[in-house]
């Protein structure tokens, strides 16, 4: 098929798909070795060193679900309520240091352990409390019913988080009921993050009348922080291959990774990927992705460089499907796919063959219960305002060319990708 020349996808020759992108990223890089003992509440977002084993079981002890009366299984009531004495409390934090006695029950709460013998506990809303004092149980409750028995939740042993894993806060909730105060963890990759071009300038010094504030170091430097890096900001450089050269060379000495924007196509200025082909190894630059295409990466003095394109959105979609993944193979994670929710499209759309494309757009509830997808009205990859005022992206496979109204699209919500 002609191409045509004011397609900015038109540069000819062979690209690679984002999926054979994954892959050799994946064969470049190695994850940071170091490990270093951190104190839980500081851990989550980050990569744990070795698998967690539970040093005991969850619950530790056999306890009560609910506040009510523990009895015996084989005491249960048939047919008939039938009152019982009360010949105890338990209550939560207390070592119960009765028995329970055939025909008896005992008062508990929620969390106390469970008196021997004992082993159902009918709620306190289901029973009455008659004038001598003893607690009258309705039939029908089936043996074992309101407890928790020990190692329901964790069997002592049981490796409960792989090395590899990236904390999360339910993750160091179970640290902390398995009696952690520390974890081990990979230590945080080292990022250096530039933005290039002549017409950027730093928000805060004096704009020229064709210069642009910079966005992309301030949007790529948040989402490296969610994905738990350690950032060195350093500025913006010209678009001059000596300086960029020098520039690159420096950073590659103090960090795991080196990310930049701006200057990967193929314009006279456009003197990253140029830098990396002299200075370093170019291993791809570009990536059958839109927006995004021209994404580069490389190897300079021994380190990963990503270079993405300086469209804020092609920067952005970029950063999450090719950079994510480089950062968290870096820092050891194991990989952490974005999942895609299935809606139905609320828009109709065209895109070409070969390529994946993401096209933004918001949610919206629908009659039956479930969302559509408005698409976001214009397409520049200059729109930042097409990111803020969207709910996230729509992924179209290689193969797709329409998408209809009603078809059942991928939806890639901004909160799975950062
Ligand atoms: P480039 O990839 O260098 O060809 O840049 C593509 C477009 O993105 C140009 O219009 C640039 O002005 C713009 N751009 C490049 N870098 C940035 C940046 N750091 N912040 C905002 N826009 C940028
Ligand atoms: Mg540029």
């Amino acid at each position: 098929m002609a191409q045509l020349s004011d397609d900015c996808f038109a540069f000819g020759g062979p690209m690679r798909s984002i999926d054979e992108t994954a892959a050799l990223i994946a064969s470049k890089l190695s994850a940071v070795e170091e490990v270093e003992t951190v104190p839980l509440a500081l851990a989550d977002g980050r990569v744990l060193a070795r698998d967690m084993i539970a040093p005991l079981p969850l619950p530790p002890f056999t306890n009560s679900a609910v506040d009510g009366y523990a009895v015996r299984g084989v005491d249960l009531p048939h047919g008939a309520e039938t009152a019982f004495a009360v010949g105890g409390r338990v209550q939560a934090g207390m070592a119960p240091d009765m028995a329970v006695s055939p025909g008896q029950a005992v008062r508990i709460f929620t969390g106390a352990p469970m008196p021997e013998g004992a082993d159902t506990v009918f709620m306190q809303e289901d029973v009455r409390v008659d004038d001598s004092g003893r607690v009258i149980l309705p039939p029908g409750l089936k043996r074992g019913a309101n407890v928790r028995p020990a190692g329901e939740d964790v069997t002592q042993g049981d490796m409960v988080l792989p090395a590899g894993h990236r904390m999360r806060p339910q993750d160091v909730a179970l640290a902390a009921a398995l009696g952690f105060i520390d974890v081990e963890l990979r230590r945080r990759i080292r990022v250096a993050v530039f933005s290039t071009g002549d017409e950027i300038v730093a928000p805060g010094t004096a704009r020229g009348p064709a210069q642009l504030f910079d966005s992309n170091r301030f949007m790529l430097m948040a989402m490296l922080a969610r994905l738990g890096c350690e950032t060195t900001d350093l500025g913006i450089l010209a678009d001059d291959r000596e300086l960029i050269a020098d520039r690159l060379g420096e950073a590659a000495g103090t960090h795991d990774l080196i990310l930049t924007s701006g200057g990967v196509s193929t314009g006279e200025a456009d003197c990253v990927r140029a830098v990396i082909e002299r200075a370093g190894t170019l291993v791809f630059w570009r990536v059958a992705i839109k927006p995004g295409r021209p994404v580069a990466m490389g190897v300079i003095g021994g380190v990963p460089l990503i270079g993405l394109p300086g469209n804020p959105v092609a920067s952005f979609v970029t950063f999450a499907h090719i950079a994510r993944p480089a950062i968290l193979a870096l820092a050891g994670a194991r990989p952490q796919p974005a999942i895609p929710t299935p809606v139905r499209a609320a828009f109709s759309y065209r895109k070409k063959q070969g390529r994946r494309e993401y096209v933004r757009a918001s949610l919206r509830a629908t009659d039956d219960g479930g969302f559509e997808a408005v698409k976001f009205p214009r397409e520049g990859a200059g729109l930042l305002s097409s990111l803020v005022a969207t709910d996230g992206i729509i992924e179209l496979g290689e193969r797709t060319t329409l998408v209809e109204p009603g078809q059942v699209v991928r939806f890639l919500a901004y909160s799975s990708l950062v």
